[in-house]
């Protein structure tokens, strides 16, 4: 029989390819979420809509499961999670002490947890041309904002959780995971698909913004690097921190003249200043996961942004269509008019 597997977070960008990923690779897999994802019908053999602040949500999601991949968060980008504190933490860590419970009860054999690379102290991402982040540079612990910390503090949590109860815990840190059917307006975009969705409503010859002044630095790592590393991470005996990210560090503006030449249009950047920027410079070292995984990721950014940003261009432009329809007066309405 195929093992049987939760997807929290299903709804979302990562966790609906990665229910598609684990129901290619031969498993049953339940979803839940809050919410069914805009972009993608779920590959789930059950999808429930099920709220995990709740305890009572947490033991239904976890009945008759071998496995779970943890990924439900409330989530956004830089502009999100610099701006919204206590919700974040309140939703964040009730999700995810629940969860791990109620998978402990429910006798569930292995679980992953989604974390980040917020966990890694500010004192070490003040420039851009930091050196890239180790997993044993988390301590003295000092994240840039509270979604690190409770990630953080969820990172103990499973560490506890194995350390007490035998549970076998994986942990993965994200690294700017990016890709196709992800958000990509409304605030809680990241900087790949917020940069693809500039040039794409943009005008040949207009301006994009920039958040602060482009130089700071990130690495990106394309959703299929992502999948292929937690699913590795998910099988390997390794039960401290990893990071899944890509090596590969660019400053903003170079992400920026990247969705440009995709788009094919030349556009002023006009900078602003005073919006959240997060830390000066961060970049994943992979060392750790060359030895534990025997493998690191494979997609470059020019070739993941050259399937983002037809996506999403896609979809701004099916917006467009769909707004001009809804501008024009029906047919119905014009008659009346006339009459
Ligand atoms: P996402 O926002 O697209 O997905 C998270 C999903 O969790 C959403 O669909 C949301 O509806 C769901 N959720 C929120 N509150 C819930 C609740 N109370 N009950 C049930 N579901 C709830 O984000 P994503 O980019 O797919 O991220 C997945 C995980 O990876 C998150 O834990 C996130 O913190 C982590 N992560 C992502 C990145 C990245 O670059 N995308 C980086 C670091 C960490």
């Amino acid at each position: 029989m195929s093992k049987r597997v939760l997807v929290t977070g299903a709804g979302g960008f990562i966790g609906s390819h990665l229910v598609k990923f684990l129901k290619d690779g031969g498993y049953w897999v339940r979803g839940v979420d809050v919410v069914q994802s805009s972009f993608m019908r779920s590959a789930a053999d059950e999808f429930e809509l099920l709220d995990l602040r709740r305890w009572e949500n947490c033991v239904a999601a976890c009945d008759g499961i071998d496995e779970v991949y943890s990924l439900a968060a409330n989530m956004g980008g830089i502009g999100f999670i610099e701006t919204v504190h206590g919700e974040v933490m309140h939703d964040n860590v009730l999700i995810n002490t629940h969860m791990l419970e109620a998978a402990r009860l429910a006798g569930v054999q292995r679980y992953f947890y989604a974390s980040s690379a917020c966990i890694y102290p500010r004192y070490r991402q003040e420039t851009a041309e930091v050196p890239a982040l180790a997993e044993g540079e988390a301590y003295p612990a000092d994240p840039d904002n509270e979604y690190g910390w409770e990630k953080l503090y969820t990172e103990r949590l499973c560490a506890a959780y194995h350390r007490d109860y035998g549970l076998e815990t994986r942990i993965g840190r994200f690294h700017n995971i990016y890709g196709p059917y992800g958000t990509y307006e409304g605030g809680r975009e990241k900087a790949p698909a917020a940069m693809c969705r500039k040039v794409a409503e943009a005008i040949d010859g207009g301006e994009i913004e920039i958040w602060g002044d482009g130089e700071q630095t990130r690495s990106f790592c394309y959703i299929d690097d992502c999948l292929e590393g937690v699913f590795r991470l998910m099988r390997s005996d390794w039960r401290e921190p990893l990071n899944i990210g890509s090596e590969e560090s660019v400053t903003i503006n170079e992400l920026a003249n990247l969705a440009m030449s995709l788009g094919n249009k030349r556009l002023r950047k006009n900078y602003l200043l005073d919006k959240p920027q997060g830390v000066r410079g961060r970049n994943s070292d992979n060392e750790l996961m060359r030895k534990v995984l025997g493998w690191e990721p494979q997609v470059s950014l020019a070739e993941g942004m050259g399937k983002t940003y037809p996506w999403v261009a896609s979809q701004v432009n099916a917006g467009r269509v769909r707004r001009k329809i809804a501008a024009e007066p029906s047919t119905a309405a014009r008659t009346a008019t006339a009459e």
